[in-house]
């Protein structure tokens, strides 16, 4: 079979859309005024702001005034641990998140440790999941927030985030999801899911890089994490991406429009990759085999290292990656594989191979005749 480049790296970040980019060009140029500004150029500017504020509101169920815009996911878990626990720090100083979050929330709590503040790290079973019980015991009287993750950025699996979130407003707490994998990619209404705090990512879904939001349910109160010119009603300061707000809320509007088609398809390459790679002697499909993201197919091999599986790959025109995009280059096993008891040595092969709809059945086919090959060569050096 002929060479081909085949990007299915799409948890790391996608391709820009064409429509994503047309939306955004003109405020580059022509409409570069800042939003703030009270002359008609700013006008023109805000508007495109509120448009977009209400295009992504509309595609996640919620209104309007509930959407902060940020700098991206990591801005967005950072503001939403952050702004709650010191809002609400006088009812308590206990915090419960999962051992199988994103560095994003992970380092927050952990610098939150630092400042005096208690956290539970719920533990995983083997696929990535956590229980409404164990949520349930892990309540005390004195907690503040959980913070869940909504879908695994490296092994793919769905949390049953509606029951969890029941769980936590039983007992008066609030709920934050990291969604940042799942937006553009499963349905989600915050309203039925009834969460209070909601982290997303734009160049997710075919969005542009370093913009975000953060939804916050009307009536949470949350303290800023940025202090300045009081922009997003006070919340998040600093003048606003206008053209990457404007590029989120197009992607988002489109993905949401073609997500059955595109799950469709997607699905079923997914689900072509699977079954080719498991007839790969010692090779393990990770995180949950049903419940899990559309285009997300994340392998283990036994007695492998990550770097060379991707590398080799990578020469041979395929680019996937370990595991999450921000530890593909380190040589240490999964954290998230070790918690949910893999072996060291299998949190050591990881391969993550996640598509969207720019991938094709011909891509599928170069990868399944390219990946065995690949892995056999390697355990033969
Ligand atoms: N949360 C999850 C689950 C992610 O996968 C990522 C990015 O990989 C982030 C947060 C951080 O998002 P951003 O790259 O927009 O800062």
């Amino acid at each position: 079979m002929e060479k081909r480049i085949v990007y299915v790296d799409n948890a790391a970040t996608t391709a820009l859309s064409d429509k994503a980019l047309e939306a955004m060009l003109p405020y580059f140029g022509k409409h570069y005024a800042n939003p703030s500004a009270i002359h008609n150029y700013g006008s023109d500017a805000k508007a495109a702001l509120e448009r977009s504020r209400r295009l992504i509101a509309s595609a996640i169920g919620a209104k309007n005034n509930e959407i902060f815009f940020t700098s991206g996911g990591t801005e967005s878990d950072n503001w939403a641990l952050r702004g709650i626990v010191e809002a609400y720090s006088h009812k308590g100083k206990h915090i419960i998140t999962t051992t199988v979050e994103h560095n994003a929330v992970v380092k927050t709590t952990e610098a939150l440790e630092k400042q005096g503040y208690e956290v539970t790290y719920l533990p995983v079973d083997k696929y990535g999941r956590i229980t409404p019980e164990q949520l349930s015991d892990a309540i005390r009287d004195d907690t503040i927030l959980v913070s869940i993750m909504m879908a695994n950025n490296e092994i793919g699996t769905i949390l049953p985030i509606k029951e969890l979130c029941d769980v936590a407003h039983k007992r008066n707490v609030l709920f934050h999801t990291d969604a940042v994998q799942a937006v553009g990619h499963i349905k989600i209404n915050v309203r039925e899911l009834g969460i209070d705090l909601l982290s997303i990512s734009a160049h997710k879904f075919q969005g542009p890089k370093g913009v975000g939001a953060l939804f916050v349910r009307i009536g949470r109160i949350i303290s800023p994490l940025m202090y300045g010119g009081g922009q997003e009603r006070g919340s998040r300061s600093g003048t606003e991406n206008v053209p990457g707000i404007v590029g989120m809320a197009a992607a988002l509007e489109d993905a949401v429009l073609d997500m059955d088609d595109n799950n469709k398809k997607i699905i079923s390459m997914r689900d072509r990759i699977i079954q080719g790679i498991l007839k790969i002697s010692g090779s393990y499909l990770t995180g949950d085999p049903e419940n899990r993201l559309p285009g997300h197919a994340a392998f283990a091999f036994e007695g492998l290292d990550k770097k060379p599986i991707v590398t080799t790959l990578s020469k041979a025109g395929i680019h996937a990656s370990s595991a999450s995009a921000c530890s593909a280059g380190s040589v240490k096993p999964s954290r998230i594989l070790l918690a949910t008891g893999a072996s060291e040595s299998l949190a050591y092969g990881t391969l993550r191979i996640t598509l969207n709809e720019y991938n094709s059945e011909e891509d599928i086919d170069y990868l399944l005749e390219t990946i065995p090959s690949v892995i056999s060569t390697l355990r033969m050096e």
